[in-house]
């Protein structure tokens, strides 16, 4: 009997998760990346430090990573998927890979397509791409894990800088109504970030409401106040206007003041949020799979059967299924590798009745 065969689509930390434990426990494991390296975004984008515990990306992430090289997955780089059929039970795939057609055969396939930032442009009162200091938090991240936070427009140290949480989410004129789950957390954690390096520099985070959920409430968000002096103030910014001194001037409603606010900023940061990549779009399309009301792969029960598809032997995890946090993402890969895995042996082994 031949050895059961994975198609794993994305390597990022649920990929990896996912292709890591599906080698472990014996099957072979392909997987399918279409950067040149593994890691996915927060390797892509250059993540600094992760929320809650500030440990820097590549503490968490590179062990997976090592764990997948040393390990008897085959890794395909620079790769994607061009087609799949299924056919008695097994799916026949064709992936391009350094400009060459590779031809596989199946038993499962598991999805980790992962997200995408969504595009700020869009959100044009926020003059994202008009002024160069208005960034969003992807790019913010790169300063951060460079250590070099200065303004674009001029190379020099800021000396106030405003987080705008919720930008492209909770928001119907941009058609995004869900929540992106990090967001908060990941601006508090940036402001904390800056306050270590540059206690000079004066943060203010401008939110709806704050969504730290669990034990992110004490470790980022009444830190951040108690122990870096991040400041708070509860209001939308409406729009970004460029002041005659080149700073920019953030026009707000201050939501507990009852009054409109005009504060001038060196930079001004958009927690954008999430939306189903590229990738996820295009696996949903080869494979079947349905997409849910808010765009991405709908999950066969979201509450029972998370990382289960309708499609029989077709697995989800991570980011394709709706915003997640990195250990989030690493719990389904894990997850969708064991259903993959009991998907398999209950179609090569005779279980017994109730088993
Ligand atoms: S996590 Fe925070 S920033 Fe993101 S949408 Fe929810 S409330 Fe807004």
């Amino acid at each position: 009997m031949t050895n059961p065969k994975f198609l794993v689509i994305g390597g990022g930390p649920s990929g990896l998760s996912a292709a890591q434990d599906i080698a472990e426990a014996g099957g072979d494991a392909i997987l399918v990346e279409k950067e040149t390296f593994l890691g996915g975004t927060p390797k892509k984008l250059h993540y600094s430090l992760l929320a809650p515990d500030m440990k820097p990306v590549e503490e968490v992430l590179d062990p997976l990573i090592s764990s997948v090289e040393n390990s008897s997955v085959r890794r395909l780089l620079g790769a994607s998927v061009k087609s799949v059929e299924k056919k008695g039970g097994r799916f026949n795939v064709t992936i391009e890979s350094n400009g060459t057609s590779v031809s596989e055969s199946v038993d499962a396939v598991i999805v980790a397509t992962g997200f995408s930032h969504w595009d700020p442009h869009k959100k044009y009162e926020y003059a994202y791409g008009v002024y160069p200091d208005v960034i969003d938090f992807k790019d913010f991240e790169k300063m951060l894990s460079d250590e070099k936070i200065v303004r674009p427009s001029n190379g020099q140290q800021p000396k106030r800088i405003a987080w705008l949480l919720c930008v492209g989410s909770r928001d119907k004129q941009v058609g995004k109504f869900y929540c992106c789950r990090l967001g908060c957390a990941v601006s508090i954690k940036q402001a904390m970030e800056v306050r270590r390096i540059h206690p000079e520099i004066d943060t203010y985070v401008y939110y709806m409401d704050i969504r730290t959920y669990g034990f992110w409430e004490d470790k980022l968000y009444w830190k951040s106040m108690e122990e870096y002096g991040v400041k708070y103030i509860r209001g939308r910014i409406g729009s970004i206007n460029k002041g005659e001194d080149g700073r920019l001037i953030a026009m707000a409603e201050d939501t507990i003041l009852q009054r409109p606010s005009e504060v001038p900023f060196d930079m001004v940061i958009l927690a954008t949020g999430m939306e189903a990549s590229e990738g996820t779009l295009e696996a949903s399309k080869l494979l079947g799979l349905e997409i849910e009301e808010h765009g991405f792969i709908k999950p066969l029960e979201s509450d029972s059967m998370p990382v289960s598809t309708a499609v029989p032997g077709v697995y989800v995890c991570g980011t394709a299924t709706g915003p997640k946090a990195i250990p989030d993402s690493i719990t389904e890969g894990s997850a969708a590798a064991m259903k993959a895995l009991n998907y398999v042996r209950r179609r090569t082994i005779k279980v017994p009745a109730g088993a």
